[in-house]
């Protein structure tokens, strides 16, 4: 055993439906990936090339758990996102061979300060306080694709206190799955245990404590928190 100075941190895990767990390395997130979403941002989404953000593993929320407020904001967002696991690392990674190199899916948040996250960007300083903040990805259980297969179209929806929030399709991602692996792995070599949070559709808006975030991705499952 290694002489550790201080306790070493738990492996973050995410229960996988049918039983055993998906060890977390890293979390990547994919900006502006759904047309009408990055027009709501003020952006043009005419194809600019994709860009990515991080979290930490331990910024991860298991399904079902309450997500706290969290401090230093007054904006709280929602992004529903299908999130992607790497199963098989590697740089350089061909659009071709893309999809061999994912795990499973899962149904995630990636819940925004959507206050600090705007301040940064008018500084054009860094957006990790906004979006890698504590519970700020909550995650529904991970289905493995040798059991879904690789979904690529269908329904991506969010509701908040049982209202329809978000609503869109897969097919609308601009940068699609191998395409947003293929990209990301020119930049980084992608390890076993790296999730990637694929992008929100358009009409993310604030949530408030005590609303419930339902949000299911078809084919894939479903993601569940209430704000505390
Ligand atoms: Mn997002």
């Amino acid at each position: 055993m290694a002489d550790f100075v201080i306790p070493p941190p738990a492996v973050v895990a995410v229960p996988v439906a049918g039983g055993g767990s998906f060890p977390v390395r890293r979390i990547f997130c994919v900006g502006r990936n759904y047309a009408e979403h990055a027009r709501e941002m003020g952006s043009d989404p005419d194809r600019e090339p994709p860009f990515f953000f991080m979290k930490p593993a331990d910024a991860l929320l298991l399904n079902d758990a309450d997500m706290p407020y969290p401090p230093q904001s007054k904006q709280l967002h929602h992004e529903m996102e299908m999130v992607v696991a790497i199963g098989e690392g590697g740089a350089d990674i061909a659009e071709a061979d893309a999809l061999k190199h994912v795990w499973g899916y899962a149904a995630g948040l990636d819940m925004t300060r959507r206050d600090l996250q705007n301040a940064a960007k008018k500084e054009g300083k860094p957006w990790d306080m906004g979006k890698g903040f504590d519970h700020s990805a909550p995650i529904g259980p991970m289905v493995p694709a040798a059991k879904i297969g690789h979904p690529a179209t269908g329904l991506i929806e969010l509701k908040v206190n049982g209202k329809v929030r978000q609503t869109s399709d897969l097919a609308k991602m601009i940068w699609n799955v191998p395409e947003t692996i293929a990209y990301l792995s020119r930049l980084v070599r992608l390890a076993p245990g790296d999730l990637i949070f694929t992008g929100t559709p358009e009409n993310v808006a604030a949530v408030e404590r005590g609303d419930v975030l339902e949000g299911v991705v078809e084919g894939v499952g479903s993601v569940r928190t209430r704000i505390v």
